[in-house]
């Protein structure tokens, strides 16, 4: 039994059916009803050492990527994160390493407008789970997509994939992929001012091809992504080769917006990319077909090595 169908056989229509939850288990966040209008977007995520991160990481940047991963959820969904709370399990209490971890997290916070309002801390393996909270007018869901749309990343893909690859180095031996595993960019401010134009959207943290197919999965579409648009670093291609597109297809741990548009958006959405300094790259369409195609550039279909990362 693989994670999603786990999720969906043990912990999906838990409780009693509240007309105030408006979208519950299945997407990057909950959706709750505000008192007026727009909602409330709740996501959790979790970060265990030895699973997420290799033993005796820097607490700083531990910090910081648990932070930014929970807020890239709310990035997939259109949110503007406002709150969280932080369950952390320690080995010992090692006051160096929980003022490290803290200065981390004020830093962190005041970077993304968001406070601390609570969590709860006991002895144990290291392991820290965020719950954030956002607001959201217009919610970006994973299954609003339309057959035709256009399907666009921001950012680059896989360079994250290529550090978790190489064994995790230190930012003195790699300082390229370094960042892009630690310091995700959530796409928030992006996010914000696309979403009039946005359709479905999902944040890429098992691999593109993975969290496109959720996208397609809850839409009931299939997908046509052309190989040869597939954003990396230049750096990448250096390093990796031809390993890169494969990297790019299933490697997790970017923390780009993958999203759909119809195509009439196409300047609209290039223009506020180029205001946020967003690489922007459209590299398919959706189709009534429920096929999830990657096609290379004679448009023969090419395997696709693996689905992304799962646990379990
Ligand atoms: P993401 O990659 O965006 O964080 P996940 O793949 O972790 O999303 O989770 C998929 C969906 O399943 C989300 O809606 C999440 O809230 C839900 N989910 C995951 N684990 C649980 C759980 N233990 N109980 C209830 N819902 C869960
Ligand atoms: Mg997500």
């Amino acid at each position: 039994m693989n994670e999603f169908s786990l999720i969906r056989h043990y912990f999906t229509g838990i409780g009693v059916d509240d007309p105030d939850v408006a979208l519950a288990v299945g997407d990057d966040a909950a959706l709750l009803h505000q008192a007026g209008e727009g909602y409330w977007a709740v996501a959790a995520d979790m970060l265990v050492e030895g699973r997420h991160f290799p033993v005796q990481c820097n607490p700083a940047l531990i910090a910081g990527r648990a932070l930014r991963v929970n807020l890239s959820d709310m990035a997939a969904m259109g949110a503007r994160p406002r709150f969280y709370t932080l369950s952390i399990s320690l080995p010992k209490a090692d006051t160096g390493w929980l003022q490290e971890f803290s200065d981390s997290l004020q830093r962190e916070s005041r970077q993304f407008s968001v406070s601390l309002v609570g969590g709860d801390t006991t002895a144990g393996p290291l392991s820290l789970s965020i719950q954030m909270i956002g607001e959201v007018q217009k919610p970006l869901l994973r299954s609003a997509a339309d057959a035709g749309d256009d399907i666009w990343v921001t950012g680059h893909l896989g360079s994250a994939a290529a550090y978790v690859a190489k064994g995790f180095p230190d930012a003195a031996a790699d300082d390229f992929a370094f960042a892009r595993f630690w310091q995700p960019e959530p796409r928030i401010g992006f996010a914000l001012q696309a979403a009039p134009h946005i359709k479905a959207a999902i944040d890429v943290s098992d691999g593109l091809w993975a969290d496109l197919g959720h996208i397609c999965e809850r839409s009931g579409l299939g997908a046509r992504v052309e190989m040869s648009r597939l954003p990396f670093h230049a750096q990448l291609r250096q390093r990796c080769g031809d390993e890169c597109e494969q990297l790019a297809l299933t490697g997790g741990d970017d923390y780009e917006l993958c999203f759909t548009a119809a195509p009439g958006e196409r300047d609209s959405l290039q223009k506020i990319a180029a205001q946020h300094q967003l690489p922007l790259t459209r590299i398919g369409e959706t189709t009534q077909q429920r096929e999830q195609l990657c096609l290379n550039s004679a448009g023969k279909p090419v395997p696709v090595a693996q689905g992304g990362y799962q646990h379990f």
